[in-house]
């Protein structure tokens, strides 16, 4: 294989970067919630074919240790390391002969019937979990277990060509594909990646010639428009340009991002899919598949091409709609999430394009069980990637969060940690602890939204800081060296859907607090008993309002107010931080349908008294109304 351009940043091993602080809290809830205890309550993973059961054989085994493993391994949780140990064992001792992984026959969930043709996408999906787990581990059979796999792949796209899913999801093989030629190179793996993607589909062509600009037909699923295969699809060109160097498939990323935006963006940094791109309407879904792949196809984005700007975006989907469509303690999940969600119920007539009328309850498996199992790896590859390496030999602070890194630099070993309550608050304590004196630089991001972002080393302020780029700190690292780091939050007006507004500050969007009552459905279903049920939530108090604000008056028509950082802190009552508004109610915009009426277009007038409101993170919100109607 010709030799892949360079990373801009290299990330850590797993386990090199672990959580502290809020994110821990929030990596422990997780564990203790479903995704830890998928494989005692699911028999879908319990009983998977991939573990020697009788049930589903194909992607949803893999998915679940594609995020179960980071989970593990940024906690460093001994129980669920062994846990994860075992199956990862299980998958090695059954490896076929010929590099085979997992089961041959695809049997599909829901006791659909086998598939002839096996879709290569269940083997691409465990390659990547593999290769997180040798990172760990360091196993050597792991490494033996992916060339193998990976050989078997290049002689059977010969004669069964990629289809399906794995035809469009085809560049997730790239990952592990470069992962094993950074480790152990050979000819035939650019044989194969050559393969992959001439029998793969071309993104950048299909974005570039005929971009989907509206919302999909109802009922017309398909491939191409698939909410989950776009936030996948956006590293595509990524990947490939490690080996074509081609200027164009640079290009083609940031052109589907823009597409992606301005034709079906939420003011949450996703779009919509429900389950195929669904518009600008508020009221649409998008699929946690889609959050959580965005999210790591975000951070990979980051890595190839170092730009910030795909942090910016990275932390905005990560702390708004990722937490947002969880239950408070993670044992449920939403398949949809609305970014105006006034409802969660069973609906007949849902507003999805295709998706079922149990897509936006709170659940076990709403609608369709591959959020299930994939929703596991949204937070654990997060804090994987808050550190990396630079190219000039030092260290990236590439997103924030509560963390500690281990590194070592020129044979030295270097500790970092930053403690702060980000993204609720701008200051980050920064603390770099070195044993023996070394020369490094240190690369601290600064968001793009961070005007008047300062920095002062043991306590000497630092030339000013330049928003959306990297700020590069060199110098002899010594003992303990403290930084401080404070990315000034200003409020900001987004426009959405007929020309509603939402507010936003730093990388948090704030969405109106309403009133929950959250009632259990599906109790006679099987593995439907608590804590993993089912759940529709109903609005127990207003929130149809249009709301006093404008840009001039930006800096008075809305006031921030922090609350204590708690345990829970992306729930309603847990909400650190709120800020208070002006709104009238609008009697006229009602429910139809489970879900908020169609946005009435701004400018409105409404004669209702004016009302103080309370706007909390997006992220804390279970129900919501985001983007307004403004008033007259
Ligand atoms: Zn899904």
């Amino acid at each position: 294989m010709d030799p892949l351009l360079p990373l801009a940043y290299k990330p850590l091993p797993l386990g090199a970067v672990r959580p502290l602080g809020w994110l821990e809290r929030q990596l422990r809830l997780q564990a203790d919630g479903l995704s830890g205890h998928l494989d005692e309550v699911w028999a879908d993973v319990r009983d998977s074919r991939w573990f020697g059961g009788d049930r589903e054989g194909w992607e949803r085994a893999p998915y679940w240790l594609d995020g179960v493993i980071p989970l593990a391994y940024v906690l460093d949780d001994p129980a669920l390391k062994a846990r994860v140990d075992r199956y990862v064992n299980y998958v090695l001792d059954h490896q076929d002969e010929d590099g085979w992984l997992g089961p041959r026959a695809m049997v599909q969930a829901g006791g659909r019937p086998e598939e002839t043709n096996y879709d290569l996408w269940g083997q691409l999906l465990a390659l990547k979990a593999l290769a997180q787990y040798h990172d760990a581990t360091g196993q050597e059979r792991v490494l033996d277990a992916i060339e193998r796999n990976l050989r078997c792949l290049e002689r059977i796209i010969d004669r069964k060509p990629l289809f399906n899913w794995g035809q469009f999801r085809w560049y997730e093989g790239l990952v592990g594909l470069y992962w094993l030629n950074e480790r152990r190179p050979a000819p035939w793996q650019g044989d194969l990646a050559i393969k992959l993607q001439a029998q793969g589909f071309h993104w950048g062509e299909f974005f570039r010639r005929w971009p989907l600009t509206g919302p999909t037909p109802r009922g017309r699923w398909n491939f191409m428009g698939h909410v989950v295969n776009n936030a996948m699809a956006v590293k595509a060109h990524a990947l490939w340009w490690r080996l074509s160097g081609e200027p164009t498939d640079r290009a083609a990323v940031y052109d589907m991002i823009e597409k992606l935006e301005r034709y079906h963006g939420m003011v949450t940094g996703m779009f919509t899919g429900d389950e195929c791109l669904a518009g600008r309407n508020p009221t649409q879904g998008t699929e946690l598949c889609a959050v959580v792949e965005y999210a790591y196809s975000l951070e990979t984005l980051l890595s190839v091409f170092g730009d910030p700007a795909f942090a910016d975006r990275l932390e905005k989907v990560v702390f708004n709609a990722l937490p947002a469509t969880f239950s408070p303690d993670m044992w449920a999940h939403q398949y949809d999430q609305q970014v105006n969600q006034v409802q969660c119920s069973r609906q007949l007539d849902p507003p999805w394009n295709t998706n079922g009328p149990e897509s936006n309850l709170f659940g076990l498996e709403p609608n369709y069980g591959c959020c299930t199992a994939n929703l596991s790896q949204g937070w654990p590859k997060f804090a994987a990637n808050l550190w990396m390496r630079s190219p000039d030999g030092g260290l990236a602070a590439m997103a924030y969060a509560p963390s500690q890194m281990w590194a070592e630099l020129d044979g030295k070993p270097v500790h970092v940690r930053l403690e702060s309550e980000y993204p609720f608050r701008s200051e980050l304590d920064i603390c770099v602890t070195v044993e023996k004196p070394v020369r490094f630089p240190l690369h601290l991001r600064i968001p793009a939204w961070a005007k008047g972002a300062t920095l002062a080393v043991e306590g000497q302020r630092q030339p000013a800081l330049k928003p959306g780029s990297f700020f590069r700190l060199e110098r002899e690292w010594q003992g303990e060296t403290r930084l401080l780091l404070t990315l000034p939050m200003r409020p900001e007006l987004l426009r959405g859907h007929h020309k509603s507004v939402a507010v936003a500050r730093g990388p948090l969007v704030y969405a109106l607090r309403i009133g929950e009552e959250w009632r259990q459905v599906n109790g006679d279903r099987p593995e439907h008993e608590l804590p993993h049920g089912d759940w529709e939530v109903y609005p127990t108090t207003p929130w149809n309002y249009g709301l006093r604000i404008s840009e001039k008056t930006l800096a008075e028509d809305v006031v921030f107010e922090n609350r204590p950082l708690g345990d829970l802190p992306f729930t309603p009552e847990g909400a650190p931080l709120e800020a208070r508004v002006y709104g009238r109610r609008l009697p006229g915009w009602s429910l139809r349908n489970g879900s908020a009426e169609e946005t009435p277009a701004s400018p409105v007038q409404s004669s209702e008294p004016l009302e103080p409101l309370t706007l909390i993170p997006y992220g804390c919100t279970n129900l919501r109304v985001t983007e307004f109607p403004v008033l007259i």
